[in-house]
């Protein structure tokens, strides 16, 4: 018997299974109840929402009236839009990289995200369409609630989005009027009428990946991607690879370092992609996020005119890290909506499939394993939450949100498959492909590793001055003979 003919779905619990409580527990109805006792006291009563509300409810109900109507709206798009073709188009580049002509469904849902505003909302209406009462709260915030919502719905499709507002941060940070006036309005109207206009960001070089985001050893490193001086602007040569969008793509922002300068001398381009020169080399074959491909870009000899420099010369590097400070966190939300998909999925499974007569949600076992995967999820998405809150993003705590939710997500995934046994590992069931998805936040936008030492970097300073601070006499000091003594009788085990 082939797996999927053993999903139990229709399988209806008999009447005394289906009894008011689970085992265990008190009847939600009865007077015991933590949600009915409060109903006896009306001071209780008022102060307590003892409607039943999911999880997710009562998490947008917490917030501010037009942040959460935006919630509201994501999730019904999500599941519109995205949801529909997630396993398929997974499928569809299971065996291939990307080719053309692409599925008709990454279109539709790129129209759909456009008219529905998804690809115009990182300006104020009218410039762009996020209504001005959101901006309560900061972008990042608000960049962080839609990713989440897109990523439980369909990881690709959502990289793909996602991919387009990582291109136009850089763009929005240089301040370049003229550029948004000519190049990033118009684009958001034809994104709006429901004919994309897509943008992406290009960093990462053939020898260049965490070198380029974080600029650890970069000053040593010979740049792939090289400006050169020619009238009137300059004509870039070279390549860059895994360009989310890349394949897609209308405009694209390349960080280039200038002729004969190095890596430090670093300069955003924008760069028509209808420009001749400019090459779309090929599409990584790769786990995860299918439905957005990740593309070799060629420059050969394409020109870039000097109105199209972004932030002025040898800027490159303030807007490429602004820009990952700014779009870390959302990477950060990428994994709590995976998370919630995984664990969403697991209680569903728990609900349905029968074990010695009883769904599996009867097992103490069983549910024990969904508030650990509950709780897991909620601390991810709590921690994206406060720190997404800030107007000004740290780079530390930026960083520490990406690598701390994206490791646990996966965590989160891989004990759903553990609950959902071998019904985990198809691919109908959506688990497995979560699982690949996740695994990619924890490569892009700096791996984690990086992105554990950006948290060291941004307080080097603090250390530093710890340690120019060290009383050579200090007793605490680990070269001192009498700290030596203690931290031998510690390690010892005799403290
Ligand atoms: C799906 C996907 C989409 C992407 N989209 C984009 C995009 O849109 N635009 C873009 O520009 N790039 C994109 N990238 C590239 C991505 O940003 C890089 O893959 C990432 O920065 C890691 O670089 P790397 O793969 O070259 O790894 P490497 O830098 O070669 O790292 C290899 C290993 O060495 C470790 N390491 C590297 N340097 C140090 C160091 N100094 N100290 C200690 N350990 C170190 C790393 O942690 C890692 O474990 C994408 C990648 C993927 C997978």
């Amino acid at each position: 018997m082939l797996a999927t003919e053993r999903v139990p779905s229709a399988a209806q619990p008999d009447v005394a299974i289906a009894a008011d409580a689970l085992p265990g527990f008190v009847s939600p109805d009865s007077l015991l109840a933590p949600l009915q006792v409060f109903r006896q006291l009306p001071l209780l009563r008022i102060l307590s929402s003892y409607v039943p509300q999911t999880f997710w409810q009562r998490d947008t109900n917490d917030l501010p009236a037009a942040s959460a109507a935006y919630r509201e709206k994501l999730r019904d798009f999500s599941d519109r839009h995205l949801r529909p073709h997630a396993l398929t188009l997974d499928q569809q580049f299971s065996e291939c990289a990307h080719s053309v002509p692409q599925p008709a469904a990454i279109d539709t849902a790129l129209c759909e995200a456009g008219r529905a505003g998804l690809l115009s909302d990182l300006l104020p209406w009218p410039l762009g369409c996020t209504p001005w009462a959101r901006y309560r709260h900061s972008l990042v915030w608000q960049q962080s609630l839609r990713t989440e919502e897109l990523a439980r719905a369909d990881g690709g499709l959502m990289l793909l989005l996602s991919a387009h507002n990582l291109g136009l941060a850089p763009i929005l940070f240089s301040g370049n009027w003229q550029v948004i006036k000519q190049v990033v309005l118009p684009a958001f109207r034809a994104c709006e009428q429901g004919e994309p206009q897509l943008f992406a960001f290009a960093i990462t070089e053939p020898g260049a990946g965490s070198d380029a985001e974080e600029g650890h050893v970069a000053a040593h490193n010979k740049p792939e991607l090289v400006a050169h001086p020619a009238p009137g602007g300059w004509r870039l040569r070279g390549r860059k690879v895994f360009i989310s969008g890349g394949d897609r793509a209308r405009w694209v922002v390349v960080l280039a370092a200038l002729a004969g300068e190095g890596y430090p001398s670093w300069t955003a381009f924008l760069v028509d992609t209808l420009q001749p020169g400019f090459v779309r080399v090929r599409n990584e074959h790769k786990m995860g996020m299918r439905a957005s491909a990740a593309t070799e870009l060629e420059f050969c000899d394409c020109f870039v005119p000097d109105a199209r420099v972004l932030g002025g010369l040898r800027n490159g590097w303030a807007l490429s890290r602004a820009t990952l400070n700014f779009s870390r966190l959302p990477v950060a939300s990428m994994a709590v909506g995976f998370a919630q998909a995984a664990t969403d999925i697991a209680t569903d499974h728990a609900c349905r499939q029968m074990l010695g007569g009883r769904p599996l949600i009867h097992y103490q076992h069983m549910q024990l394993g969904i508030a650990d995967l509950q709780a897991a999820t909620a601390s991810i998405r709590a921690l994206v939450w406060e720190y997404a809150r800030a107007w000004t993003p740290w780079q530390a705590k930026a960083s520490i949100a990406k690598f701390q939710a994206t490791d646990q997500a996966q965590q989160v995934i891989e004990r759903a498959m553990d609950l959902c046994g071998e019904m985990g590992l198809t691919h109908a069931m959506g688990l497995e492909k979560i699982f690949r998805d996740n695994r990619l936040t924890r490569i892009f936008e700096g791996t984690n590793q990086i992105n554990r030492l950006s948290v060291i970097e941004d307080q080097q300073r603090e250390f530093l001055d710890r340690i120019r601070r060290l009383d050579p006499g200090d007793s605490r000091s680990s070269n001192h003979p009498q700290a030596y003594c203690s931290m031998h009788v510690i390690s010892r085990g005799k403290i």
